[in-house]
């Protein structure tokens, strides 16, 4: 168990959390939420971990984020994924990393789906390249946690709701530091 990690993404969602997600939740309530929906549906803990961290990279860095809201890509998955890297297993940090590309994916392959997302993430699928190509559908199918980075996709998705506010981040604390390695 390693806790200091555990302590400095408290600290993060502390300090920014509060900051809005570009939609009409905050970065906390729409972690919280995304979390809460992958408790619902029965995920593994690493899942649930990644569900709740996926855009920890928009806290990280700040300009990053800002330059989302105007429509550039920042890559907050690669940033995230990155630093959860360092104390987390592939199970929590590919479905972070694969977490945009699935969007891309699901636009491909579900033509319908383009439909349920909100204007800020269509606006920035033409910034992180579109829906997939063929040969782009072929090979993120092939990787390995792509299945869980669609449903935590899903998740996110629907974890943009301005009126809910699930259970605090302390319910996660001991899940996320029974996950740390180092
Ligand atoms: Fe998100």
């Amino acid at each position: 168990m390693y806790d200091a990690i555990v302590d400095h993404i408290f600290e993060l969602f502390e300090r920014f959390g509060s900051e809005s997600y570009g939609e009409n939740a905050t970065q906390l309530q729409h972690a919280l939420q995304v979390a809460e929906l992958a408790c619902r549906h029965g995920c593994s803990a690493e899942l649930i971990a990644a569900a709740l961290l996926h855009d920890v990279g928009q806290l990280l860095d700040d300009a990053g984020n800002a330059a989302e809201r105007r429509g550039i890509d920042a890559h907050h998955e690669v940033s995230g994924a990155t630093f959860l890297g360092k104390h987390f297993s592939a199970g929590v940090t590919e479905p972070v990393r694969l977490h945009v590309a699935a969007k891309r994916y699901l636009c491909a392959v579900e033509p319908s789906y383009l439909d349920t997302l909100s204007d800020a993430s269509r606006l920035s699928l033409h910034y992180q390249g579109g829906p997939m190509s063929a040969l782009e559908i072929g090979a993120f199918e092939a990787t390995a946690f792509s299945d869980n980075a669609v449903k935590l996709r899903r998740f996110d998705d629907s974890g943009k709701q301005s009126e809910r506010y699930p259970p605090g981040l302390a319910a996660y604390q001991d899940l996320l530091k029974g996950l740390a390695i180092r």
